[in-house]
């Protein structure tokens, strides 16, 4: 696995069409994850976490904007060619337990389905089981386990056979502190030792703290990020800073005064 197979969204917009008028899910979001690291997106519910990974996993195609996956602009494909390149290429788990798996296979059927969809070693299955302490469960239906068992297998199933990229919306959502530690440490693993991108849409302090790249949403646009524990406030491509709700209330008319100094690099707002 190398470079090309990691994901870049560019200037992402995401309208949906709604009876009372329309939704401006994404506002023009930039975004990279590289392989071998865990992205965290972060950000209050209703911020576009959701639709993000939606539109970054092919499953959605964006109003305006691009996605590359594995190299690939998928946003000009066919859906049929988006749906086999995200089979092979993209590992998903839904926010809802209930969406990540069939209710009808057993644990290990799913697994080994899943290993033949992505053309590998049935095999693969084992190391991911093992870590997530699923090992014992294979012979279970859905409707058998606990719901953090059921999470854990989402997670395996989204990890078998390692795809260059997983995408996770809250998984530990509903999990205690000691399965969010697990699905912490199969992410990095999956991440460091298969090289996938991992990007994972979180409120948890555990799984942001472990990410190396987190990315703050607000309102749809990306109010800032953290590499390696700072946190940068992000300017997109046509310049625009957002700035948090607390600081934007000391500006009520929304106009500010903009002093530039070329000599230090320094930006002065004021009323
Ligand atoms: P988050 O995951 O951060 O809670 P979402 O991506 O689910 O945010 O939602 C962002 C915004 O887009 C919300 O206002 C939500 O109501 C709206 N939205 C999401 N999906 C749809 C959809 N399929 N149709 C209409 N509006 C949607
Ligand atoms: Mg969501």
């Amino acid at each position: 696995m190398s470079v090309e197979l990691a994901i870049t969204a560019s200037a992402l917009i995401k309208v949906y069409g709604a009876d009372r008028g329309v939704v401006q899910a994404l506002r023009g979001v930039d975004v990279a994850a590289r392989p071998g690291t865990v992205t965290a997106i972060a950000g209050p519910s209703g911020s576009g976490k959701s639709t993000l990974l939606r539109l970054m996993a092919a499953i959605e195609t964006p109003t305006a904007g691009d996605v590359s996956l594995a190299g690939v602009s998928v946003t000009t494909m066919s859906p049929r060619q988006r749906r086999a390149l995200r089979r092979r290429t993209v590992g998903y788990v839904h926010q809802r337990p209930t969406d990540n798996l069939l209710p009808d296979l057993t644990i290990g059927e799913q697994l080994s389905l899943v290993a033949r969809h992505r053309q590998v070693d049935p095999s693969a299955i084992g190391p991911v089981t093992d870590l997530l302490g699923l090992t014992d469960r294979l012979g279970h239906l859905p409707g058998e386990m606990s719901g953090g068992e059921q999470q854990r297998a989402a997670m395996a199933r989204a990890s078998v056979g390692s795809p260059a990229v997983i995408i996770a919306d809250e998984p530990t959502a509903e999990l205690d502190r000691a399965t969010t530690h697990q699905v912490c440490d199969l992410m990095a693993q999956v991440a460091q030792d298969r090289s996938a991108a991992v990007v994972v849409a979180t409120h948890d302090p555990e799984v942001m703290e472990r990410a190396d790249h987190v990315l703050f949403l607000r309102d749809g646009a990306v109010q800032s990020e953290t590499f390696e524990g700072e946190e940068r406030a992000v300017i997109d491509s046509t310049g625009r800073i957002q700035l948090p709700p607390e600081v934007l209330a000391w500006y009520p008319d929304q106009r500010v005064r903009l002093e530039f100094d070329p000599e230090t690099n320094t930006i002065v707002i004021k009323p």
